[in-house]
């Protein structure tokens, strides 16, 4: 597989992912390497990663507690401690191990540390793979506050590995693949139909298609850097789909919902609207809401939900000037930005969701 060129680093894939990883540490003259993993990341990943690094450089293994409730300031304190204790310098190399958790919050504290190190992100989720690795976004949360204080910085370079998939659960494969559904819809026809005759979600089989998420996003990320433009169409399904998963995060009666299944309903409501304002067929929506119910299970609605939704829409981090601005797609493959939704139909979305 070809490595991807995103902005400034290149994404490396399978074998050649740790080819470039010993030839860039044969190449740089690092002082230490420290591994940022979680409790999971730790246990299933670095066993897997450990054997395959070629280097006489002292490594030392720096672990933090699974889960997004730690990716918060306090955890990058600790390690910006250990990592003074252990005496990291600037010449100093963060490579970090796991999820989303944590590729964001080791990149942020490496792009802060005695102000920057060197860091490379081997992201060890489906979601974090397809959604993570380009862009440049490092941070954490501020209370519930998602992403709130960050840097924009790359690392040096990505690598994936698609066989750390194999310990990954279901629901977290399930959650990554909304993500790739998602690029289907707003940029490529043909890699979306590829999702429709999907038998299971097996990692084995993930591969091309994980290469083809990355090498969308990529492109999309490429042309608009910034978010002024067309990076906007990534926000398909997250408008309605982050007001939903923060809603379930903070009721008390509520499960919570992983961030993929919550853009999975996102995507079925924009999906609708999208049609309702006549930039979809009645037949290209129904294809998508029956393809995406087929994969996740319906998320249940209360009449006295959707009100509080409908407010948490109006603290949207996307939105300008007060208005909410919703990414729709027209027709199966294509993007239209900066549309503004009224109330009522986002209302008939969710009662067309329910039926
Ligand atoms: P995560 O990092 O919390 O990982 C999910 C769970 O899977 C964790 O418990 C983790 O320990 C475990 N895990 C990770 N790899 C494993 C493996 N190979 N085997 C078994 N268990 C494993 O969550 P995530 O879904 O990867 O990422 C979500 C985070 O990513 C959010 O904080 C989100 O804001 C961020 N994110 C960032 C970007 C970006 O552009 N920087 C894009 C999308 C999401």
């Amino acid at each position: 597989m070809k490595s991807i060129q995103a902005n400034n680093y290149f994404v490396h894939f399978n074998h050649n992912a740790y080819e470039a990883l010993n030839k860039h540490l044969k190449e740089n003259k690092y002082s230490n390497i420290f591994i940022i993993v979680d409790t999971q990341t730790n246990e299933y990943c670095l066993p897997k990663l450990l054997p395959v690094i070629e280097t006489d450089l002292n490594i030392e293994i720096i672990e933090f507690e699974a889960g997004e409730a730690n990716k918060n300031i306090e955890t990058c304190i600790e390690i910006w401690k250990v990592l003074t204790e252990l005496g990291a310098d600037r010449k100093s190399l963060i490579i970090n191990l796991g999820g989303g958790v944590v590729t964001d919050l080791g990149g942020f504290v490496a792009s802060t540390f005695k102000r920057g190190l060197n860091f490379i992100n081997i992201p060890t989720t489906l979601l974090s793979m397809v959604d993570a690795s380009v862009g440049g976004k490092t941070g954490v949360d501020l209370g519930n506050l998602k992403n709130q204080i960050g840097v924009i910085n790359v690392p040096e370079m990505v690598l994936i590995d698609t066989q750390y998939l194999e310990t990954l659960p279901q629901t977290e494969m399930r959650s990554g693949l909304a993500e790739m559904l998602k690029h289907g819809l707003i940029y490529d026809a043909s890699y979306w139909k590829q999702f429709l005759d999907l038998k299971s979600i097996d990692y084995a089989d993930f591969d091309e298609l994980i290469y083809r998420s990355v090498e969308i996003k990529n492109e999309i990320v490429i042309q608009d850097p910034t978010e002024k433009n067309i990076r906007k169409a990534l926000n398909f399904g997250h408008t309605l789909g982050h007001a939903i998963e923060s809603y379930f995060l903070e009721s008390e009666t509520k499960t919570t919902l992983l961030h993929g299944e919550a853009i999975a309903v996102g995507m079925i409501l924009e999906g609708y609207i999208s049609w309702q304002k006549g930039l979809l067929t009645e037949s290209e929506y129904l294809e998508i809401k029956t393809a995406i119910k087929s994969i996740y299970d319906d998320v249940v609605f209360e009449e006295n939900d959707i009100e509080p939704i409908l407010e948490l829409l109006i603290h949207d981090k996307k939105n300008e000037y007060g208005l909410i601005q919703f990414a729709l797609i027209e027709g199966i493959g294509k993007i239209k930005i900066n549309q503004s939704v009224e109330n009522k139909l986002i209302l008939s979305a969710f009662q067309d969701y329910k039926s």
